[in-house]
């Protein structure tokens, strides 16, 4: 492979990330010597080909939807299709992954960047845009250990600006700028690539990410001490200095906001099931009362009063419960006070 075919740029952006990635590629010169990926979080039943031509329109380089196999190609823009993880195999060819989701997403930003850090190292420019809760966090932590360069859309002009403080949180070294900014810094980013493309550090052992997306699960985690919110299964937390992530054993992975975030629905869909039940349970007891009634004034009024509780239950959970873990869940994840400055 030529050192132009080794330079990677892989960019993450979820909500509002569109836009963002419209001023980006809009600032990129033609004839970039790397080749750039795209991980967009969107409902697995979002048609690409329109991602595709939404930023197609605003790109100097054409723009194509990632294909299993394909071999990287500088100066190509490549996004990853619905509901497919985009990874780099060391052979610079493109795998599309069906895994488990990742911080609650398929495609997740993590494994694009855990990937490109592995086999890219000091090659790799990573992009985390605006999006919600932390995905990316942790792969732009890769791509900084791995010697690579970080670019965050600066959370001031990101329209949600929780992905970039979190990635800006792990990352000391990362370069802030205006998503009309990021093109032409990384157009400049690009040809002063070392020539050297070994991690600084081995980073297949530190991310077992990458391992599952490449070779699948290997094992049960040692550690289970939390469940996994999308499978149930046990829990393992994989710390790497400040990066942390939460992995189950057949390989959903967690940031620990997009972890936070997931025990919030799980609760909340607890919670709603609770006051089901009780509802139910009220139900029959007042049947029990009903058919009691003219034959034991004890049974009837035990009946009548295990109905009156389980109601009372019920609306505890969905008038004080649910409402407070609900603003609790409202209020941004990730503050500006998160990075000092
Ligand atoms: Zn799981």
């Amino acid at each position: 492979m030529s050192a132009e075919a080794r330079n990677v740029v892989v960019i993450g952006a979820s909500a509002g990330g569109i836009e963002a990635l419209q001023r980006l590629l809009s600032g990129i010169a033609p004839g970039l010597q790397a080749s750039v990926l795209i991980v967009v979080h969107t409902a697995p039943s979002n048609t690409r080909g329109m991602l595709t031509a939404v930023l197609a329109s605003h790109s100097s380089l054409p723009v194509a939807t990632a294909v299993d196999g394909q071999q990287l190609l500088p100066g190509l823009v490549t996004v990853a299709p619905a509901d497919r993880h985009l990874i780099i195999d060391e052979g610079g060819k493109l795998r599309l992954w069906a895994g488990p989701r990742i911080n609650r997403t398929r495609p997740a930003v993590d494994p694009l960047l855990v990937s490109a850090a592995r086999h890219f190292g000091p090659r790799t420019t990573a992009v985390i845009l605006s999006g919600t809760l932390d995905d990316g966090a942790n792969g732009a932590a890769a791509v900084a250990a791995a010697g690579g360069t970080v670019l965050v859309q600066d959370p001031a002009d990101a329209a949600y600006s929780e992905m970039p403080r979190a990635a800006l949180a792990l990352v000391n070294a990362a370069t802030t700028a205006p998503a009309t900014a990021l093109g032409r810094l990384i157009t400049e980013a690009v040809p002063r690539r070392v020539n050297g493309s070994t991690p600084r550090r081995r980073l297949h052992e530190e991310h077992r990410m990458t391992e599952h997306v490449l070779h699948g699960s290997k094992g049960v985690p040692s550690r289970l001490v939390l469940s996994c919110p999308d499978c149930g299964g046990g829990v393992s937390a994989v710390a790497d200095g400040l990066a942390l992530r939460y992995e189950c054993h057949v390989g959903h992975s967690f940031a620990p906001h997009a972890m936070a975030a997931a025990q919030a629905d799980s609760i909340e869909a607890a919670l709603w099931t609770a006051a089901a039940r009780l509802q139910e349970h009220a139900a029959v007891q007042q049947s029990i009362a009903k058919r009691m009634n003219n034959r034991s004034s004890w049974s009837t009024r035990r009946a009548e009063e295990a109905a009156a509780e389980s109601l009372s239950a019920a609306r505890i959970i969905t008038e004080q419960l649910l409402p407070a873990l609900l603003s609790a869940r409202d209020a941004p994840a990730i503050a500006s006070t998160d990075r000092s400055e």
